[in-house]
């Protein structure tokens, strides 16, 4: 199947999964994981109807900046960011989805007030509680939307998971259901920040329509728009 062809039905899965459960599909935004795609193909993609990019290496994206490989899309950066590279990301992207620290935190933070912008973050939520994973403990999140919050240079957009890899369809929706739990909580305590809480990015190509059953507003998918990506590690 063409690339055109995979994002129609990635959107129509989107649309079915949404309306199984009453929602409205145009509330579920894709977002095309691009990494490790050439600029062309982001275009192409761009060209076929993709309103939003998410890259998580800080060089790839760089580069395709440099080639203006977004032109047309929002862009959001949805990978580990470490706090040395921020500089790259703040202000050159719409959304950082990855953020799951005070660390990380503060380091947009200081960047953003330094060129004068106001930049719209997601927080990372270890859902799986996973050794190996970044993200916040969810019982440690609260907390860390409080210090967002009172951020000026920082606005809280809600959150965004990467549970552990399924071993089996279905696997993941409870992950999916907590999620959409934690972001209902935390948008109801947040008082004057709430208003801006209005995305929960979880779900990618193996599990997608069981993020939208549970809620999500942002899907990233990447394998089933543009086929699988040669292993981690390996020349491409
Ligand atoms: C690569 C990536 C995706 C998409 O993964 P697929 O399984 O290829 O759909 C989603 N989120 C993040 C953070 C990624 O790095």
């Amino acid at each position: 199947m063409s690339l055109a062809e995979n994002i129609q039905k990635v959107r129509e899965n989107i649309a079915q999964a949404a309306r199984e459960v009453g929602r409205d599909p145009g509330e579920i935004t894709l977002v095309a994981a691009t990494k490790v795609q050439t600029s062309d193909t982001i275009r192409e993609a761009i060209a076929a109807g993709i309103t939003v990019c998410g890259e998580n290496r800080v060089q790839e994206m760089t580069a395709h900046l440099g080639d203006d490989a977004y032109a047309g899309a929002a862009l959001h950066f949805i990978g580990h960011l470490q706090t040395n590279k921020v500089k790259f990301v703040v202000g050159k992207v719409d959304l950082i989805e990855s953020v799951g620290s005070e660390h990380l935190l503060e380091a947009i933070e200081r960047q953003a007030e330094k060129i004068g912008v106001v930049q719209d973050i997601l927080l990372e939520v270890n859902v799986g509680g996973e050794e190996s994973k970044s993200g916040v403990a969810p019982e440690d999140l609260f907390a860390l939307a409080q210090k967002a919050a009172v951020l000026p240079h920082v606005r809280l957009r809600g959150l965004m998971a990467i549970p552990p890899a399924a071993h089996a369809p279905g696997e993941n929706r409870p992950f999916f259901a907590e999620m959409k739990q934690l972001f209902v909580d935390i948008k109801g305590k947040m008082d004057d920040n709430s208003s801006a809480m209005d995305s929960l990015s979880m779900g990618m190509s193996g599990d997608y329509m069981d993020a939208v059953r549970e809620g999500a507003t942002l899907v990233r998918v990447g394998t089933a728009l543009f086929g699988p990506r040669p292993p981690m590690g390996a020349p491409h």
